[in-house]
C-alpha cells in the first residue's frame, strides 16, 4: 500500500480538480493506455492504475476518504466496489474500441478480474481505519491504550457458514454453485458479455435454507474488539499506526486486512509543536525586559526558571534545552523556545504616569500626552 502513488498525480490533476478536469484527465489517459490499443507491455497495469484513480476521485464519497486518510483510507471499499463505479460505454462512446464488437470491455473485465473464477477464492480482509485523538502531554510520553475496534469477523453463531446451526443448505440452481453468471449486455459498439456474480446466491455458490439469525446469513457480523496498543513517545500529528491482522475477516479463508490507527494530536493552549521543538510565548513588561528578570515559564514536566537579560527585545527567542517532545526515532528530546513579547500596559495609574513622564524627561524624549488635546498637539507641531 506504501508504494501506491497518488491518484491525483497518478491523473496528472491538481487536488482542487473538477469532476469534468478528472473524467477529461481519465479520458485521454485511457485512451492512451487502453491495453488494446497499446504498445507499451505495461499499459494493462497502467491502465489499471489510472482506472482505479479515476473510480475513487470521481466519486465524491470515495475521494472525501480519500483526501482525509490517503490509500489507507481505500481498505473499506473492495476492488468491485471501486470498479463498479466506471461507466466504461460513457468513457469511451465515440472511440470504436475493440472494433467489430466491444472487445474493449471484454478486455477490461477480464484484466480487473471481475468473474474469471476469482470470485470465489480467498480475499483478503478490508483495512480498518480507526481515529484516535490524544493531547500532546501523551504523545510526548507515550501512551498504552484499548481501543474498541468496530470490524468484520466470522459469525460466532454459525461459525461464518451463514446457516442458522442445525439446518441445511443447497447447491444455487441459478449458476450451479459457481457463484457467477455470464452477462451479456447491449452497447453503442456492439454486444459483448462479462462475467458476474450470482444475483441468487450473492457469488457464494450456495443457498441457505434458513439464514443465520446473528449474521442475517452473511457468515459475518460486524463487531467491536478491544485491542491493546501502544503509541511511542513523541508520535506526530497525523502518524499512521499500523496493527497487523486487525483489519475485517478474510473472505472463503483469505488473510485478514489490517487496523490502521491514525492519530491526531489535539492542539495545546498554551505550545505550539513543531517536530520535536515546542514553542512558547512570554508576555514580559517592558520594565522586566529593560532591567532583566527572572520568570518562570511552563513546560510539559512544570515550570522551570528563565533568566531574561537586561536590555531583551521584543521578539528574541531563548532556548530552553531538552524540554522539547522526544525524538520518535532516536533518544533525546528537542528544545522548547520561549519567545519574548513585551506587553505596552494599557492603563496607568497617575502615579505610573508621572514617573513615567520623569523618565521620558531624564531620556531626553519630548512627550505629547493625553492631557493636551488634540488640537494642541497639532499646534505644538507646527510651531516646532
Ligand atoms: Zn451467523
Ligand atoms: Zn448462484
Amino acid at each position: 500500500m506504501a508504494d501506491k502513488r497518488d491518484y491525483y498525480e497518478v491523473l496528472g490533476v491538481d487536488r482542487e480538480a473538477t469532476k469534468k478536469d478528472i473524467k477529461k484527465a481519465y479520458r485521454k489517459l485511457a485512451m492512451e493506455y487502453h491495453p488494446d490499443v497499446s504498445d507499451d507491455p505495461g499499459a494493462a497495469e497502467k491502465f489499471k492504475e489510472i482506472s482505479e484513480a479515476y473510480a475513487v476521485l470521481s466519486d465524491e464519497e470515495k475521494r472525501g476518504t480519500y483526501d482525509q486518510f490517503g490509500h489507507a483510507g481505500m481498505g473499506g471499499f473492495s476492488q468491485e466496489d471501486i470498479f463498479n463505479n466506471i461507466n466504461f460505454e460513457d468513457i469511451f462512446r465515440g472511440f470504436g474500441f475493440g472494433g467489430s464488437g466491444g472487445g474493449g470491455f471484454e478486455t477490461i473485465f477480464d484484466l480487473f478480474g471481475f468473474g474469471g473464477g476469482r470470485r470465489n477464492g480467498p480475499q483478503r480482509g478490508a483495512d480498518v481505519v480507526y481515529d484516535l485523538r490524544i493531547t500532546l502531554e501523551e504523545a510526548a510520553t507515550g501512551i498504552e491504550r484499548d481501543i474498541e475496534v468496530p470490524h468484520k469477523q466470522i459469525c460466532p453463531r454459525c461459525q461464518g457458514s451463514r446457516a442458522e446451526p442445525g439446518t441445511d443448505s443447497h447447491t444455487c440452481e441459478a449458476c450451479g454453485g459457481s457463484g457467477q453468471v455470464r452477462h451479456v449486455q447491449n452497447t453503442p459498439l456492439g454486444q459483448f458479455a462479462s462475467v458476474r456474480p450470482c444475483s441468487t446466491c450473492r457469488g457464494e455458490g450456495t443457498i441457505i435454507d434458513s439464514p443465520c439469525h446473528e449474521c442475517h446469513g452473511k457468515g459475518i457480523v460486524k463487531q467491536k474488539t478491544t485491542i491493546n496498543i501502544k503509541i511511542p513517545p513523541g508520535v506526530e500529528n497525523g502518524s499512521r499506526l499500523r496493527v497487523s491482522g486487525q483489519g475485517d475477516v478474510g473472505k472463503r479463508g483469505g488473510p485478514p486486512g489490517d487496523l490502521y490507527v491514525m492519530i491526531a494530536v489535539k492542539h495545546h493552549h498554551l505550545f505550539e509543536r513543531e517536530g520535536a521543538n515546542l514553542y512558547y510565548e512570554k508576555p514580559i513588561s517592558f520594565v522586566q525586559a529593560t532591567l532583566g528578570d527572572k520568570v518562570e515559564i511552563p513546560t510539559l514536566d512544570g515550570a522551570v526558571d528563565l533568566k531574561i537579560p537586561a536590555g531583551t527585545q521584543t521578539g528574541t527567542s531563548f532556548r530552553v534545552k531538552g524540554e522539547g517532545m522526544p525524538h520518535l526515532r532516536w533518544n533525546g528530546k528537542g528544545n522548547l523556545y520561549v519567545k519574548v513579547k513585551i506587553v505596552t500596559p494599557k492603563r496607568i495609574s497617575p502615579k505610573q504616569r508621572e514617573l513615567l513622564e520623569k523618565f521620558a524627561n531624564i531620556s531626553g524624549d519630548e512627550i505629547y500626552t493625553e492631557e493636551k488635546g488634540f488640537f494642541d498637539k497639532v499646534k505644538d507641531a507646527i510651531t516646532h
